[in-house]
């Protein structure tokens, strides 16, 4: 089994979720006391909020990167970057290293493909739904992306950084998603990417009558498969 090494924390309401599913599923595969490989840097995010709020991703990009090699010099054999946003300097992360990066665009748009859904709502943080980094990697991969309109954009964001990460999910804010999901659905959607790694503790598939595409799930799955050679 590979050594999986985490860039987590952000927030860590949803590393701690990777770290469960990844655990789990080894388990799940090779039974009795099994358990992942890893190796985890938790960033505070207060610190990590400001950067982006500053727009400074090139000490963002150059924070991680230098985390990356920290964990590819501790024994890391797979990098993996636990959040859909910071994926904006996934190319900082992934030239700074010689290991593997997973990268969760790439994870997500071979979920949504495998489906045969063509056209995706994606939600996300403002930076993730508003910029090109995260929809042309899906994009490049045949798939139509669709973003929510104002003021659907804002709520979904407030309701990330003010809720979500610091650990309170309430009914109305899911009501809120649920509304805003079904207005992408009028555009088109026919499928719907949780493009932010705590989304899924607000909404889930049960939620849905298209198919719902949790990221932290899926990365989570895609590492596990490469730790046991299965990708
Ligand atoms: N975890 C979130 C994401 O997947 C948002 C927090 C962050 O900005 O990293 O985008």
């Amino acid at each position: 089994m590979k050594t999986i090494g985490l860039l987590g924390g952000m927030s860590w309401e949803s590393s701690i979720e990777y770290e469960r599913m990844i655990n789990r599923a080894v388990r799940e595969r090779l039974g009795g006391t099994a358990s992942a490989d890893l190796i985890v840097r938790s960033y505070n995010f207060a610190q990590i909020e400001e950067l982006q709020a500053n727009n400074d991703w090139d000490a963002a990009g150059k924070l991680l990167a230098k985390d990356a090699q920290l964990l590819q010099a501790g024994g890391a054999q797979l990098i993996l970057l636990c959040t859909n946003t910071m994926h904006k300097v996934a190319p900082e992360i992934e030239a700074s290293i010689d290991v593997p990066f997973l990268h969760l665009a790439d994870a997500t748009a071979s979920a949504v493909v495998a489906t045969k859904v063509s056209t995706v709502a994606l939600l996300g943080t403002r930076y993730t739904m508003e910029q090109a980094f995260y929809a042309d990697r899906l994009r490049a991969q045949g798939l139509e992306v669709l973003i929510p309109d104002e003021p659907d954009r804002t709520m979904i964001h407030d309701v990330i950084y003010t809720e979500l990460v610091q650990g309170h999910v309430l009914a109305e804010s899911k009501e809120a998603y649920l509304a805003a999901v079904v207005r992408l659905k009028e555009r088109g959607a026919g499928g719907v990417i949780a493009g932010c790694t705590e989304i899924e503790l607000l909404i889930g598939s049960g939620d849905f009558d298209i198919p719902f595409f949790p990221t932290t799930a899926i990365h989570a799955q895609a590492a596990v498969d490469f730790a046991l050679g299965e990708y």
